[in-house]
């Protein structure tokens, strides 16, 4: 599969006249290797539709700049599909919403419950969770065990087995109890069978939720369509987590379960853990799907944005050799700060993105890479160059505290962030960041 994009543009970029023939092969090809990642055939039927609508033939004839026109539109047509034009719900602080999570049996519901609670609560928020799985023994002892771990109040219970009438009692306490993002998680069963359907419209006429989350595997493939839209249509989903996207989740699945439910993926689940949940940005996710497809990387230009803040001739030994140490942080942090304003180039690398900064708020970002090289200033060689988990301990974290003028807690901050911006770049196929060698047509 890899390289079949870049093939398909190499044949444009070689072809002396563009017709509509090379440009007809190459959608072919782009074509073909969407499927491969598990689009499903009608949206990758409509992607090549419209790209052909935005290229222009004219201009491709005329340009030297023939696949950037192409690549371009490609992007643009992935994001306008990822895009359902309207947002999701957002709880607001102080106000009392229901949240309910729906979901086939082992997509990941209870977990990314935890999560989504975890994520609002770092936010200010005031969440509980509510056990309405009676379905599935042992379901109201993991919610239990994963609600203490993140230290989120939650509801259950193991006699009742009427999942309406936990709904409702759990509700009705964490109303009392002002909690402002009340989340509610229910049964799934193997299959998309009629009995959930039911019982999942009792719970949601219940509780009435402001929002109903779907949330799928991402690695199901092909069949994400057809699941996304059964729950549509049993439930008003507004919006769906994909979970697993640290397997061999190919990315295509999104896009089938934004096409089918017509609601926006809000977050993403990257791991087992709580803090392994990302908000979605559908740039950077673009931009990695086309990765993964042009085995190349050259697609969007993002591989060149990047290659201008880490090297690639630096990076691809660094990483092949082991892990991405706070010295790669810091020479990143150093060749960004080089670079003038983030802005739009901010978004677009793995690991900086929504997470790191927010929307709008570039300047604090800017801040924040500040206080983190000052922190690592105050590192020793040993630290920076660091790979076992276990060096950073109290002392050495203090000592740095106080060699940099920080909190303990900034440091400790620091040292989080690093290692998941460590562990998104450790899952990029790192010899795409090589550059091509020629790039003279690009
Ligand atoms: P539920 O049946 O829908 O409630 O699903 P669970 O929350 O019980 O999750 C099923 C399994 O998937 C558990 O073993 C979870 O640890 C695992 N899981 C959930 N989300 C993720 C994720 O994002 N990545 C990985 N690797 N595993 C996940
Ligand atoms: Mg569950």
């Amino acid at each position: 599969l890899g390289g079949s994009i870049a093939r398909a543009l190499a044949r444009v970029k070689d072809a002396t006249v563009v017709d509509e023939k090379v440009l007809a092969d190459c959608l072919n090809e782009i074509s073909r290797a969407l499927l491969q990642a598990d689009v499903r055939f009608e949206t990758v039927r409509d992607v090549k539709a419209n790209i052909k609508g935005t290229v222009n033939l004219d201009a491709l004839a005329a340009g030297t700049d023939k696949r950037r026109i192409i690549q371009k539109a490609v992007v643009g047509e992935l994001c306008r599909m990822l895009d359902p034009g309207k947002p999701a719900f957002t709880p607001s602080k102080g106000k009392p919403s229901v949240v309910m999570f729906v979901g086939l049996q082992g997509s990941g519901k209870t977990t990314t419950c935890t999560k989504y609670a975890d994520y609002y609560r770092r936010k200010g928020f005031n969440p509980a969770l509510v056990c309405a799985d009676t379905f599935r023994a042992g379901a109201f002892d993991q919610l239990k065990q994963n609600a203490s771990k993140a230290k989120i109040p939650f509801y259950g219970s193991y006699i009742e087995s009427d999942p309406v009438k936990i709904a409702v009692e759990g509700l009705d306490r964490f109303k009392k109890e002002k909690c402002d993002l009340i989340i509610v998680d229910t049964s799934g069963r193997h299959k998309q069978e009629a009995a959930l359907f039911e019982e999942m419209r009792q719970v949601s006429e219940a509780t009435k939720p402001n929002l109903v989350i779907f949330v799928m595997d991402g690695s199901i493939g092909q069949a994400a369509f057809d699941q996304a839209q059964a729950f549509k249509q049993s439930a008003s989903v507004g919006a769906v987590i994909v979970t697993k996207m640290d397997g061999h989740a190919k990315g295509g699945g999104a896009l089938s379960a934004v096409a089918a439910t017509r609601s926006p993926v809000i977050f993403i689940g990257t791991g087992e853990h709580i803090p392994d949940f990302e908000v979605f940005d559908v740039k950077p996710f673009v931009s990695r799907l086309l990765v993964y497809l042009s085995g190349m990387g050259d697609l969007s230009g993002l591989m060149d944005k990047i290659q201008d803040v880490m090297p690639a001739d630096e990076l691809v030994p660094k990483l092949t050799e082991g892990a991405f140490t706070l010295r790669l942080l810091y020479e990143m942090f150093q060749n960004l700060q080089n670079m003038g304003p983030l802005g739009q180039l901010f978004s677009m690398i793995p690991g900086l993105s929504a997470q790191f900064i927010e929307k709008g708020k570039e300047k604090e970002g800017q801040a924040k890479i500040k206080r983190y090289m000052t922190i690592m200033d105050s590192m020793t060689e040993k630290e920076l160059d660091n790979t076992n988990p276990k060096l950073m301990n109290e002392s050495r974290i203090s000592r740095i505290a106080r060699g940099s003028g920080r909190l303990v807690k900034e440091v400790v901050d620091m040292l989080e962030e690093h290692k998941r911006i460590a562990k998104m770049w450790s899952k990029l196929p790192i010899n795409n960041f090589r550059r091509p060698n020629n790039r003279d047509s690009l």
